[in-house]
């Protein structure tokens, strides 16, 4: 097909945003396509080359993109610049500057063919090096050239990444359906086999070539990411309860990100919840999965989240997030280490495991992994009633999680969808703590792993209650102190030390060591949030709850200066946890 016809019908869907429209328009392109051109079509109608976990990109600078239109039209790029500011689309811009031009030169030298043009771009994803940026221009002004008007706005368009037709990839998989199986009945087979090899240009030519028969020799393959299942949320765990019936496994909802890893012997593969290829980002990951698995090949997902690595607390996501920001993978994956909390497994050896029922499959995962402080199976526990529920999400929640995750224990892996297979709860309400807290300290716990020379590891912290002149328990902290911090208070609270609770502490939490309240530290944290296990506000806000800090971290402030009864009081928290009350968005 010559991409003048193509590009014509990129205008026809462009045209429309009514979904039926779409299909029969891209009916009656794809019925007119032969077997090589069809995949191209599908990759370039998404606005792509290849599917995204092979990470084609094309990679031009809009600057570059630019430059090249004003080559093609032989025109300055400040002219460009303005057509662009007037139309607010390069790809608009670039069709009235080529008009222009073209209504005096009147023949084309070629006539470009979608495969010309695919492979034109293929070739310039794949130039790098120095010289490239000069090759790209180029070549994408030789295409230029040869282009239409209209083929030049869609190239453009590709280019720049903004095809924007408004297509999605279902919508695709509809006309497959009808074009090649004849109706949309067989539609779900088409959807069962790409949410398991999302390539749409392999699944378009396996029903063009070998229809239904063809879908269903689609099978799981190690370097092709499973489009990832996704949850539904209620707001209670009576309605959780209900919905997905008891028994029901709730699991720990950690706050990271998600990662689907395949095993191929020696090979790890990562792939993030969109489906690109983050293997780079993560060298750390890709160590923990060949040490910690035992099969050959499998496919694993898990929550890959921020770790303390002094205290082994889980750290907030932001903390991950600046793992991003920076260059040094290696450094930072020292300074910012990760820990994995595996919940699933997708496949083993050679066996597909989406149909197996979830109880079956956690088994199965289980064995799999060789689980130490880094990498281990998520939290779990069967629930059987509301109550259970509740206790376990107010656990979750006291251990700085984000909420839990209900599963059906009996139910597949739903890939690609969301369903009520899968429920979320998350706290309904979050307060967030933008000052810092001068706490006290009222008890403290061994050290361990790194820090068992010291006699302290954390502490337990408090606020003042000034109306009754007691102490009241709103943190445990182990996050922020360097070796010389934790010398350092060894010494500061050697006089403190006593064998029992102090009088004047109320704590329903036990503690290692306790302390005349008496050492004030600075603490900052992410939020205030609602915990069964300490006694600040005990039930003022809900029934058996009291507030607490979430993420806790020392800012390396010993607030000498401050004696206990001028630590943040029980009233100013209760105050800012008001103020900043938000319900939480979706
Ligand atoms: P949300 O992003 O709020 O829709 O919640 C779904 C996400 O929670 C998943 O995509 C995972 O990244 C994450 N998650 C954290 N812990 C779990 C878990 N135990 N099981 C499944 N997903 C989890």
């Amino acid at each position: 097909m010559k991409f003048s016809e193509f590009a014509s019908y990129l205008q026809k869907l462009e045209s429309t945003t009514k979904k039926l429209e779409m299909v029969s328009i891209l009916k009656e392109l794809f019925s007119k396509l032969d077997e090589d051109e069809l995949p191209l079509a599908c990759y370039l109608l998404l606005g792509k080359l290849r599917p995204d976990y092979e990470q084609v990109e094309l990679g031009i600078a809009a600057r570059l993109l630019l430059r090249s239109v004003a080559k093609a039209a032989s025109v300055s790029e400040t002219i460009v610049e303005k057509e662009l500011k007037e139309k607010g689309d390069l790809g608009e811009a670039a069709y009235e500057l080529l008009k222009n031009k073209k209504l005096k030169k009147l023949v084309f030298s070629r006539e470009l063919t979608i495969k010309d043009s695919y492979d034109t771009l293929l070739d310039l994803a794949r130039m790098s090096g120095k010289k490239s940026i000069t090759q790209k221009v180029d070549a994408l002004v030789s295409l230029l050239v040869d282009s239409s008007p209209l083929e030049a706005k869609y190239l453009v368009r590709i280019t720049s990444g903004e095809l924007r037709l408004g297509l999605a990839d279902m919508t695709l998989l509809d006309a497959l359906s009808e074009t090649f199986l004849g109706s949309r009945d067989l539609r779900e087979e088409v959807e069962r086999a790409y949410n398991v090899y999302p390539d749409i240009g392999f699944i378009a030519l396996v029903v063009k070539k070998h229809k239904l028969e063809g879908l269903k020799q689609v099978k799981i393959t190690l370097g092709v990411p499973i489009r990832m299942a996704l949850a539904e949320r209620l707001s209670s765990a009576e309605e959780i309860i209900e919905k997905v019936g008891v028994p029901c496994a709730a699991e720990y909802k950690y706050d990271g990100e998600r990662i689907q890893a395949h095993k191929k012997g020696n090979e790890i593969l990562l792939y993030s919840r969109r489906l690109e290829n983050i293997t780079h980002q993560y060298p750390d990951v890709v160590e923990l999965i060949s040490k910690n698995t035992v099969a050959k090949e499998l496919i694993i997902e898990m929550e890959c989240i921020a770790i303390d690595p002094d205290t082994l607390e889980i750290r907030p996501f932001q903390e991950l997030m600046q793992r991003r920001r920076k260059y040094d993978i290696e450094k930072v994956s020292k300074e910012i280490p990760v820990a994995l909390r595996i919940f699933d497994i997708l496949y083993v050896d050679g066996e597909p495991l989406l149909n197996l029922p979830y109880i079956k499959r956690r088994e199965i995962l289980s064995h799999q992994i060789i689980e130490n402080d880094f990498a281990k199976l998520s939290e779990m526990k069967i629930v059987n009633n509301p109550k259970e529920l509740e206790d376990f999400f107010q656990k979750a929640v006291d251990d700085g999680m984000e909420g839990v995750m209900v599963k059906m224990i009996n139910s597949d892996y739903q890939a690609g969808a969301r369903s009520y297979r899968w429920v979320k709860l998350k706290k309904e309400y979050k307060s967030e703590l933008t000052d810092t807290l001068d706490l006290v300290i009222v008890g403290a716990y061994r050290g361990m792993g790194k820090r068992s020379k010291f006699k302290y590891g954390s502490f337990l912290m408090s606020v003042y209650d000034n109306k009754n002149d007691v102490f009241k328990t709103i943190c445990k902290v182990g996050t922020g102190f360097t070796e010389d911090d934790l010398a350092r208070l060894e010494k500061v609270l050697e006089p403190y030390v006593r064998k029992e609770k102090h009088p004047r502490v109320v704590s329903n939490m036990e503690a290692d060591f306790w302390f005349i309240p008496k050492v004030v530290l600075e603490i900052i944290g992410a939020e205030i949030t609602l915990s069964p296990v300490h006694t600040t506000s005990l039930n003022k806000f809900k029934k058996n709850a009291g507030l607490a800090i979430r993420f806790p971290r020392f800012t390396g402030r010993l607030r000498e200066d401050k004696e206990a009864e001028q630590a943040t009081t029980e009233e100013e928290l209760e105050k800012m946890y008001q103020e900043k009350l938000k319900k939480v968005e979706e």
